[in-house]
């Protein structure tokens, strides 16, 4: 499918996952690519796009602070390691920003923000400010009050918090950043006969199927939970796409309409 309406998208929501921002082997964050996000992102603006980052990393981040070598168990230990992580995650990224004089902001929101109509509407209301100031929101889930993320591993998650901001700041686009490329027929780790899926145009019970969890030590959420993002960013007109975040100049290639990742077409 041609993708040249793609360089048309003018407020785009990134959603970064924790497997992306640090490096498998360690745990700890990989500063060289937060680093090329900040450059990304800003050139992006720079462009007179606006956008919303969603990022994850929070739990990784404060578990290494803390020097925990074993993935948290409990709710509390997870919920600890987030609030140390979050502050953590948010000074790299002021300083990376900074050196690029891009502004950005933090937004830790929960689901309850978005069902109580009161709180959704200030958050839309600041959301809908800092874009007009050119400022970057970045955000999270507030795991130290909410655990919808946390607390189940496949349930809520960034993937499906980012669709729902996406819906929030009425953007035109979402991009989901992972360690994988996209779509395939099958799991294609174990199968060498899988097919990548470039592009969706109606998401059904044989894509679930498709959608081998493909789980790992950091991060939460697997394909299962970005179907269900695509979902719920397709219902409210909103394309997007999952890309191999290992490169983030992926970002600026979808948004110049090229084949990268797999489309989910709203
Ligand atoms: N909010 C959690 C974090 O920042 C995890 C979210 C996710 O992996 O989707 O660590």
């Amino acid at each position: 499918m041609n993708r040249d309406f793609l360089k048309d998208k003018k407020r785009i929501v990134v959603k970064i996952g924790t497997s992306t921002i640090t490096h498998m082997d360690t745990g700890h964050l990989n500063l060289l690519k937060m680093e090329k996000l900040a450059r990304v992102l800003t050139d992006i603006r720079n462009q007179n796009k606006e956008l919303v980052l969603v990022s994850s990393g929070a739990i990784g981040a404060g578990r290494k602070a803390l020097g925990i070598k074993e993935r948290p168990r409990s709710l509390s230990e997870k919920q600890a390691c987030a609030a140390v992580g979050q502050a953590r995650l948010m000074m790299i990224y002021q300083k990376l920003f900074a050196e690029y004089n891009q502004t950005i902001a933090q937004i830790l929101i929960t689901k309850r923000t978005m069902i109580n109509e009161i709180s959704r509407q200030n958050a839309e209301n600041t959301f809908l400010e800092l874009l007009k100031m050119g400022v970057i929101p970045i955000v999270n889930e507030n795991d130290t009050v909410s655990t919808d993320q946390i607390q189940d591993e496949n349930f809520g998650d960034n993937d499906t918090l980012s669709a729902t901001v996406a819906q929030l700041v009425q953007a035109d686009m979402l991009i989901l950043l992972s360690d994988i490329d996209g779509l395939y027929t099958d799991d294609p780790r174990n199968n060498e006969k899988a097919e990548f899926v470039s592009c969706v145009d109606k998401i059904d019970e044989n894509l679930y199927s498709m959608a081998k969890g493909a789980d790992t030590s950091f991060g939460t959420g697997g394909m299962a939970t970005k179907i269900a993002a695509a979902k719920i960013a397709n219902e409210i007109g909103v394309d997007m796409v999952i890309a191999n975040g290992n490169d983030v100049v992926n970002i600026n290639r979808i948004l110049e309409g090229k084949e990268i990742g797999t489309l989910f077409k709203a």
